[in-house]
């Protein structure tokens, strides 16, 4: 028998397949930071190992991340699959970062995929290869409503009446005519707002919060301040605001977790943001350990991103993972939110992310 070089181990993925998919949306989708299109394009990829399991991932860049489908496919243009293994998936990253250093939304595609593939090869659903279970009609998605006219608000709340938290993007000059447009659809409903950075000062972010507090029914505020403010200014409004806040853009990896405990009540994480599950499940349990709050949140993707976040829902307090049901052409099938309650019940497959192309 001829025994493995020293240091190489088993490797079982040897081909890698990326492919651009545009998603359509239902609606144009604007945040503070400017306005989007109607198409959405993520990056799709798959690892078949040699014993022919397949692990599926995907990548949906963001400009805000200097990511973008084009340096996603150069990325893995680079990647060469023998130095991935569903066996070893800490030595498959460091691989990877040996690449180049960032290309987070790009890393995370493939670490989905190997995710995928080893809990295929363990025969479990992702949430159990991780040790973490997934309590069935526990875990409620928000649905988001983008930055639009008053009257298109309305009718997009109207619309998403079945949603029992919504969130609404905020950081246009017509915040309050915005909310109040909301509010005309639904009196009393829970909402969560995200500023995605749109107040620019301090003062500013207060008197937008102190203001949102009188409304009753608002849960928290998500990135008040722009990422690159002095952390002295965002721990000042921390102390006086009247609701909790939570860092997005602020917080990238578990490496940000102290710095955001100063600043933040809790954090909104993303793969798109911490390389993949991995890293995601790291980030998760630094911001718990720091006194963090936890989202889990999404970019505008496929079931693919969203059921893979899905599988870490029990180390989050909260859950915005409502990214494919803003599309009309989500190619998979996956977790499902009916009522915006996260469910596995009717999923495909038993193991892995629980994935299938429709
Ligand atoms: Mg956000």
């Amino acid at each position: 028998m001829i025994a493995s070089p020293p240091g190489l181990g088993f490797r079982l993925s040897v081909q890698l397949k990326h492919w651009r998919y545009d998603l359509r949306l239902a609606h144009t989708w604007t945040i503070a930071r400017g306005s989007g299109t109607d198409i959405f394009p993520v990056v799709l990829l798959q690892l078949t190992g040699s014993d022919g399991a397949i692990g599926l991932g995907e990548s949906a860049p963001v400009a805000r991340y200097q990511e973008s489908v084009q340096t996603v496919m150069a990325f893995c243009d680079q990647v060469d699959p023998r130095k991935l293994s569903f066996a070893d998936i800490p030595g498959s990253m460091k691989y990877l970062d040996t690449l180049a250093p960032g290309n987070m939304s790009a890393k995370c595609a493939i670490n989905i995929a190997l995710v995928d593939g080893a809990a295929r090869q363990a025969g479990k659903p992702l949430c159990d290869y991780l040790g973490l279970g997934f309590r069935e009609s526990q875990h409620l998605t928000s649905f988001s409503i983008g930055i639009d006219k008053p009257e298109v608000i309305r009718q997009k709340v109207l619309a998403a009446e079945n949603y029992p938290v919504l969130k609404l993007k905020l950081g246009s000059p017509d915040d309050k005519l915005n909310l109040g447009a909301l509010r005309e659809a639904a009196p009393h409903k829970p909402v969560r707002v995200d500023a995605n950075e749109g107040w620019p000062t301090k003062e500013k972010a207060l008197a937008m919060i102190e203001w949102l507090a009188g409304d009753g029914h608002i849960q928290f505020v998500e990135q008040p301040m722009p990422a690159a403010s002095d952390p002295r200014e965002m721990a000042w409004l921390k102390e006086r605001s009247p609701l909790p806040l939570f860092g997005d853009e602020s917080f990238h990896t578990a490496a940000d977790a102290a710095q955001c405990a100063e600043c933040f009540h809790g954090v909104n994480i993303k793969l798109g943001k911490t390389a993949g599950v991995s890293g995601g499940y790291a980030a998760l349990q630094a911001a718990r350990r720091a006194g963090l709050q936890t989202m889990i949140g999404c970019m505008i993707e496929t079931s693919v991103l969203i059921s893979a976040a899905a599988h870490l829902a029990e180390l989050a307090n909260h859950l915005d993972l409502d990214g494919n049901l803003l599309t009309t052409n989500d190619p998979y099938l996956g977790v499902t939110a009916e009522k915006g309650i996260l469910s596995f019940a009717h999923a495909p497959g038993k193991t892995g992310l629980r994935v299938k192309a429709k």
